[in-house]
Parts: structure tokens; C-alpha cells; sequence
């Protein structure tokens, strides 16, 4: 076998395994989102729970996002609210020597909103049964919007799947969650997270005011002591998204604003949907094949 056929299987192997340990996380989840329970309880379940099946760290902080909310919720620090009755998405990933896997559930509490939940779920399971060496992201778009279309409901339409690479939570492909013209072409190996947000709204998300998500994205000099403190602090998430209540650095809130104004760290928002839509996410990660593709995070 050659050096680099060993290395991939190696890498191949590094996805599964954090596939593995990311569904069996999941599955535990489930039983902390309940009316009334913590949402920080949650999070802080998923990150611990991960390290200790084996995993080498979150690849990003538990999404919890509510309602509106479609992505980049997670709780403060000390953080005290509680599930309602809400439309929760559970977003998590987690790493393995930086190969990380990716992938989102919908937990409805209102008991109001289960065709929702299905639109987006049966939009993932028709992406994935197209998926395969050779095909257009375009087409994946045009199947997730079918099936959404199709339960009634719209795609949230400026939110995408993507790539991931080793510590690299966002490249391209995108995938698209509506009908594009143009897309990429599929290659077998290429690792994708396909994600349908399907909303009962107009289909567009917006920032919201509040940040809980940052990354670091250029390391430069900095001058400011609290910010040199904090790139310190910063060093062993890498390239991975990290969360404000992961942090301890002095005057936080000063030094990140000054890293985010140089360019250093970029701040991922609160999403919600515009129009005030509520909104339901599936998500997996899959390995493109010849012929089809391995979802690592079933
Ligand atoms: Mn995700
Ligand atoms: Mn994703």
C-alpha cells in the first residue's frame, strides 16, 4: 500500500470514528431536551460527553437554537434559561485529529410542528440518496427544495451545507438548500455536511444582535494586552469555532471586539429567520463513493 492510500485510510478512518461517537452523543442528548430543563445543561453535556467517548474536542459549541433561531445559538456563560415549547435544533460537532463530523436534529416541544420537522428530515434522506461521485451540488439543491416544497414549506434559501477538512469546519462544495444555477461537481472522497432548514416563513435568515460563536481566521500581532492574552487562550481551538463561555481571559467581551476589529477572530451571529418563521434542521456528514456515499454520522 502507498504511503498516501495509507494516510487516506487512515484519515477515512479518523471521519467514522468521530461519526460514531457524534451519533451516540446525539442519541443521549435527546433525553436533556425537555420542557423546562437547562439548555446550558444541554450544551455542556454534548461537549463533555463527546471528550469522554474518545473524541478529541468539539468541532464547534452545541448549537442549540430555538424557534426562529436557525443556527448559531448556544448558551452564556451561567446561562439559566430553560427549553420551552420550543422547536429546538441540536447542532453538534465534534473532532477527531481534526476530522470532524457534523450533524443536527429537531426536537419539537411545542408538539405542533412535526411536518416541519419531517420536511427538513425527508429533504436530508432525498439529498443523501443522491449523492454520488459526479453529481452537481445544484442538483442536491433542487431535491431539498422539492421535498420541502412539497410538505407545504419553504428552504431557508441563504443557508448551506458545505465541505469540511482536517480542522476546517466551513470549505467548499457548498450544497446548496435551494435550485441554483451552477454548483459544483462531487468527487468521490470529498466530505460534506448537507443540512436542509426548512421554515414556514418566507425562507431567509438574518443576523441576529446577539454573538456566543467566534473563530479565529488570520493570526496576526496584536498590541493590546487583554488581546494578546486571549490569542494565547485561543491557540488550542485552531481553526475551530469556539464559544464566549469557553473562555476566561480578563475584560473578554474588550478583547474580543479587539481581535474581531483586526481582522483576527470572526464572529458568527445569532441566525434567525426574517419574517419570524419557525424553523426545523436536519443534517449528516457523509464520504462521497463512487456509487453513492458513507453518512459517518448515521
Ligand atoms: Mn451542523
Ligand atoms: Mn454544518
Amino acid at each position: 500500500m502507498t504511503e498516501q492510500l495509507q494516510d487516506n485510510e487512515e484519515i477515512i478512518e479518523n471521519y467514522l470514528k468521530a461519526g460514531r461517537i457524534l451519533s451516540q452523543v446525539r442519541s443521549e442528548a435527546k433525553d436533556k431536551i425537555q420542557i423546562g430543563s437547562s439548555i446550558l445543561e444541554a450544551a455542556e453535556f454534548v461537549e463533555n460527553r463527546a471528550l469522554e467517548l474518545g473524541a478529541d474536542g468539539s468541532a464547534f459549541p452545541c448549537n442549540i437554537s430555538r424557534n426562529d433561531e436557525a443556527a448559531h445559538a448556544t448558551p452564556l456563560m451561567g446561562d439559566d434559561d430553560v427549553f420551552e415549547e420550543d422547536i429546538v435544533k441540536l447542532d453538534l460537532g465534534i473532532h477527531v485529529d481534526g476530522y470532524i463530523a457534523d450533524s443536527a436534529i429537531t426536537i419539537d416541544l411545542s408538539g405542533e410542528f412535526s411536518d416541519l420537522v419531517k420536511a427538513s428530515e425527508a429533504a436530508l434522506s432525498a439529498a443523501i440518496d443522491t449523492v454520488a461521485s459526479g453529481v452537481n451540488t445544484a442538483e442536491l439543491g433542487a431535491v431539498i427544495e422539492d421535498t420541502i416544497n412539497s410538505y407545504g414549506f419553504k428552504p431557508v434559501g441563504n443557508l448551506t451545507g458545505h465541505g469540511l477538512a482536517q480542522y476546517l469546519p466551513h470549505v467548499s462544495p457548498s450544497v446548496p438548500n435551494r435550485k441554483v444555477s451552477g454548483g459544483a461537481v462531487l468527487h468521490t472522497g470529498d466530505v460534506v455536511a448537507i443540512e436542509p432548514f426548512a421554515t414556514n416563513g418566507v425562507g431567509k435568515v438574518v443576523d441576529g444582535t446577539l454573538t456566543e460563536i467566534y473563530q479565529l481566521v488570520d493570526v496576526k500581532p496584536v498590541r493590546m494586552p487583554a488581546a494578546r492574552k486571549l490569542l494565547k487562550e485561543l491557540a488550542p481551538y485552531s481553526t475551530l469555532p469556539f464559544a464566549k463561555r469557553w473562555l476566561k481571559t480578563e475584560k473578554l467581551d474588550f478583547a474580543l471586539m479587539q481581535l474581531e476589529r483586526s481582522g483576527i477572530v470572526h464572529s458568527y451571529p445569532v441566525l434567525k429567520e426574517v419574517s419570524g418563521g419557525m424553523v426545523s434542521q436536519a443534517e449528516h456528514t457523509v464520504i462521497v463513493t463512487d456509487d453513492g456515499c458513507q453518512v459517518t454520522t448515521i
